[in-house]
C-alpha cells in the first residue's frame, strides 16, 4: 500500500484549534484556577507527543497521563512540566517517580502503604472516590488517615477526586460529591485540590476548585447542553474514492442488502471502513461531504469501504481518487457518536488508531516536525 497519506482514510487534527479550545476553557474560570490537560490513550488517539506540543505552545503546564509509560515519554519531551501518572503503580517504580520528578496519582490505602515505606518517597497526589465508585480512597479512609497522622508525615502535593454526571447538572450526585471533597479540601489543605474535567467546568465556579483536568474539550468535543457549541473544531475525517458505480432501481448495496436504489443511481465506494475506527454502526446513519454537498452513507459498512449515494452530487466531483469528508466543521465528531448511539470519546480513540493521521498548526514548522515523526 502507498504511504501518501492521499491514498488512505486521513484523519486530520488541527493543533492550533486545540490551543482555541484550551483558551476558551480557561476564559470561563477565574484567572486564579490552573487547568491540566488529560493525554491518557495517546491523548484519545490523537498522539501525545503532537498534542502535548500544542498545549505547552498554549501555556499548559500541567498533564495527567495514563501510565508509566505516557508519562516518561511526556517527561522526555518537556523537563519542566508537572506530569500526574493516573494509575501509578508506585508499588514497582517508585523510585522511577523520585527520580524523573513524576508524581504517582494514589488510589489505594495500599499505595499509601508503599509511599510510607519507601526511603525517598516520590512527591503524590490523593485520589478520593466521592462517587463515582472506580479509583480513590473512600472519604472515610481519608478522615482516618488524617486522624492517624499520616498526612502530617506524607502531605500529598494535591488531590483529586472525579465527578460521575457532571455532564447531567441537575443530577443532586454533584453537589453530593463537591460537598463530600470540599470537606476533605478543608481539613486535609492541601497543595491543590482537583475535582472537575471538561463538562464539570460549566457548572459553575464553586465545582472548579485549584485545578481543572481537560481532555474532551480541548479535542473540540462539546458538552451536549452547549448549542451551538462554543468549541473549535479540531478534526477533518477524509478518504478517497476508489470506484464509482451506477444501480439500477431496485438494486442493492453492501452486505445484508441493507439498502436499495430507489431510482437509477450512482454509488462511490470509499476506502474507509471499520477498520478505520469508524463505527460498524454508521452505515445508513451518516452522511458524507463532497465539495459543499451532502451525500448519505447507505448500505452497511464493511472492513475496508463504505458506500454513498452520489446521485445528487455532480459528476466531475465524484470519481476514483476525489476526497470524501465524513468529519468536518460540519458534521463534527459528536454528531456522528449521537447518530451510532455511542460515545465521542470512543469513537475518536478508534479512528485515531485507525487512520493515518496528519496535523495542523499554526506554525508551520511544528507541522513537519510532527509529520516527520509520525
Ligand atoms: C479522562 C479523565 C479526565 C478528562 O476527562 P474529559 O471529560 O475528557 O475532559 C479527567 N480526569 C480523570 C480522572 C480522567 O480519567
Amino acid at each position: 500500500m502507498s504511504s501518501d497519506h492521499s491514498a488512505r482514510a486521513t484523519l486530520t487534527i488541527d493543533l492550533s484549534a486545540i490551543q482555541q479550545n484550551y483558551d476558551y476553557m480557561r476564559s470561563l474560570a477565574d484567572p486564579r484556577v490552573k487547568h491540566a490537560a488529560v493525554l491518557k490513550s495517546d491523548a484519545y488517539g490523537l498522539g501525545l507527543r503532537p498534542v502535548a506540543e500544542a498545549l505547552v505552545e498554549a501555556g499548559c503546564t500541567s498533564f495527567f497521563v495514563a501510565n508509566l509509560d505516557e508519562a516518561v515519554a511526556l517527561r522526555e519531551l518537556f523537563p519542566e512540566v508537572a506530569v500526574n501518572v493516573l494509575d501509578g503503580d508506585c508499588e514497582r517504580f517508585a523510585a522511577t517517580y523520585e527520580r524523573k520528578e513524576l508524581t504517582p496519582v494514589l488510589n489505594t490505602a495500599d499505595d499509601l502503604d508503599v509511599i510510607r515505606r519507601t526511603s525517598r518517597p516520590p512527591a503524590y497526589v490523593l485520589n478520593i472516590d466521592t462517587g463515582l465508585t472506580r479509583l480513590g480512597l473512600l472519604p472515610a479512609d481519608v478522615r482516618r488517615l488524617f486522624l492517624a497522622g499520616t498526612f502530617e508525615r506524607w502531605p500529598p502535593v494535591g488531590i483529586m477526586s472525579h465527578l460521575a454526571c457532571s455532564a447531567m447538572p441537575d443530577n443532586p450526585l454533584n453537589e453530593l460529591q463537591r460537598r463530600r471533597f470540599a470537606s476533605l479540601y478543608r481539613i486535609l489543605r492541601p497543595g491543590w485540590g482537583s475535582l472537575v474535567a471538561s463538562a464539570g467546568l460549566w457548572l459553575g465556579q464553586r465545582y472548579h476548585f485549584d485545578l481543572t483536568r481537560l481532555a474532551s474539550a480541548l479535542l473540540g468535543l462539546n458538552d451536549p447542553r452547549i448549542r451551538p457549541t462554543p468549541l473549535a473544531s479540531v478534526l477533518d475525517l477524509s478518504a478517497p474514492i476508489v470506484h464509482v458505480r451506477d444501480l439500477n432501481e431496485g438494486e442493492s448495496a453492501g452486505y445484508g442488502a441493507t439498502w436499495r436504489a430507489r431510482r437509477r443511481s450512482r454509488i462511490a465506494v470509499v476506502a474507509m471502513g471499520y477498520t478505520h475506527g469508524l463505527p460498524w454502526l454508521s452505515g445508513n446513519r451518516i452522511v458524507a461531504h463532497i465539495a459543499e454537498f451532502t451525500a448519505p452513507v447507505v448500505g452497511r459498512l464493511s472492513m475496508e469501504y463504505l458506500t454513498v449515494d452520489v446521485t445528487d452530487v455532480p459528476e466531475q466531483l465524484c470519481h476514483r481518487g476525489s476526497r470524501v469528508e465524513l468529519l468536518n466543521d460540519k458534521t463534527r465528531i459528536d454528531d456522528l457518536a449521537d447518530a451510532v448511539g455511542t460515545a465521542a470519546q470512543e469513537v475518536l480513540l478508534r479512528l485515531g488508531a485507525g487512520c493515518q493521521r496528519t496535523y495542523r498548526a499554526a506554525v508551520p514548522l511544528c507541522q513537519r516536525r510532527f509529520r516527520e515523526a509520525s
